[in-house]
């Protein structure tokens, strides 16, 4: 997509806002004040005859209903938003054109602790072309969308878009009513920040999501971008100061090398480990008993006994194929059972299921102390972090 013209720059000035009925200094008058970030190519919006200060050129029912409540936006970048004093903002409006173009700034936005707590609206710019439904993009959202409060597209109804914007208000003001955090220490600070993500959001019961990508195959989103790879270990603490409240949600089956629960159990043979075996591909002659691969009884396009040398013509009355066999193509051994084997994806080694691991995967309840730490902006006085991780559930 080539890049914004001299033209389409005048259409929709770079930042700072400066000109533009929509664009409003953030600090300006009391009004609530939306950050709009959009990644949208500007030339391509030139190109669809689309003109005017963004969002005034975008269709949708979600900015006429932004007029209407006195919702002003600022348009800005999502570099803007993490300088120091950038989240001055009551909420954020990410545009994009498909979920690929809004992933990177979202999670960048919930990394940060300044932006983490943003109430953040995903606007998708539908264009049949670009956004064609496909199973990647329907997965990628189906994970994604868990870090935004909502997800509005240029078609969503006017109900949908006054849903979304109802819940940014809310979540606004149950930002805007925590103090200042109390604790000083990095870490206490990213555990306010998760108690926070909870507490403003709503979620009283945290539940683990399916994650192919996660090594544990589940996800805690929206707390994931926050925690990290040190969530687990930030939760497991939270649960011993007594904020959360862990609860069974499942077992899964684990690595023993390297903790993974991608797994892939199949049959191998159990003479020689090899994954190269199939069922029913013999063949049993029943009058002289001889079992063997079914091509070593093909010849000159008829079935023969390699071993007594009779044609074999009825299936049923002078052989089978027991299905019961397991015949190996690596070492040819023919067995009734063969054996269980785990390739770990993570890792990429084989081990027999006898010495497969088991992790159980918790879901998690903010506690009524969790809610009082959250909304005093207190942790209770976090042990070390040595402590802290010697407590992991295994
Ligand atoms: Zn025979
Ligand atoms: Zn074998
Ligand atoms: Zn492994």
């Amino acid at each position: 997509m080539a890049r914004a013209s001299g033209i389409v720059s005048h259409i929709l000035p770079a930042h700072p806002p400066s000109v533009g009925p929509s664009r409003h200094s953030a600090t300006e008058g009391s009004e609530p004040t939306l950050a709009l970030i959009s990644t949208i190519p500007q030339g391509e919006l030139a190109q669809r005859g689309l003109a005017g200060p963004l969002p005034d050129l975008l269709p949708g029912a979600l900015w006429g209903l932004l007029r209407e409540q006195g919702l002003r936006t600022v348009q800005c970048s999502c570099e803007d938003l993490l300088q120091p004093g950038g989240a001055r903002y009551r909420g954020v409006i990410l545009c994009g054109n498909s979920p690929l173009a809004v992933v990177s700034p979202l999670m960048r936005l919930r990394r940060h602790p300044d932006t983490a707590l943003l109430p953040l609206i995903v606007y998708l710019h539908r264009d049949e072309a670009d956004f064609a439904v496909s199973p990647p993009v329907e997965w990628l959202r189906a994970s994604w969308a868990r870090y935004a409060d909502a997800v509005v597209e240029s078609d969503s109804s006017p109900a949908e878009a006054a849903a979304a914007l109802q819940r940014l208000r809310r979540i606004a003001a149950a930002v805007a009513a925590l103090p200042a955090p109390l604790s000083a220490s990095l870490r206490s600070q990213r555990l306010l920040l998760l108690l926070r993500t909870l507490l403003t959001r709503g979620i009283v019961s945290l539940q683990p999501e399916r994650d192919p990508h996660q090594p544990l195959c589940h996800a805690y989103p929206p707390l994931e971008a926050i925690g990290g790879e040190l969530l687990q270990a930030d939760i497991e603490l939270l649960c011993r100061l007594g904020l959360l409240e862990r609860t069974f949600f499942d077992r899964v089956c684990v690595c023993p090398g390297c903790g993974d629960a991608r797994l892939l159990f199949r049959e191998v043979c159990a003479a020689c480990l090899s994954p190269d075996v199939r069922r029913g591909e013999v063949i049993h002659h029943y009058r002289c008993g001889h079992v063997a691969q079914e091509p070593a009884f093909w010849r000159r396009g008829e079935l023969v006994c390699p071993a007594c040398c009779e044609p074999l013509r009825h299936i049923g009355i002078d052989y089978e194929r027991p299905a019961a066999l397991l015949h190996c193509h690596s070492c040819e051994q023919l067995a009734a059972e063969g054996t269980t084997q785990a390739r770990c994806l993570g890792c990429g080694q084989s081990y027999l299921a006898d010495r497969i691991g088991e992790r159980v995967v918790w879901s998690y309840l903010l506690t009524q102390e969790g809610r009082a730490a959250a909304a005093c902006g207190q942790v209770p006085a976090v042990p070390s972090i040595d402590e802290a991780t010697e407590g992991e559930s295994r």
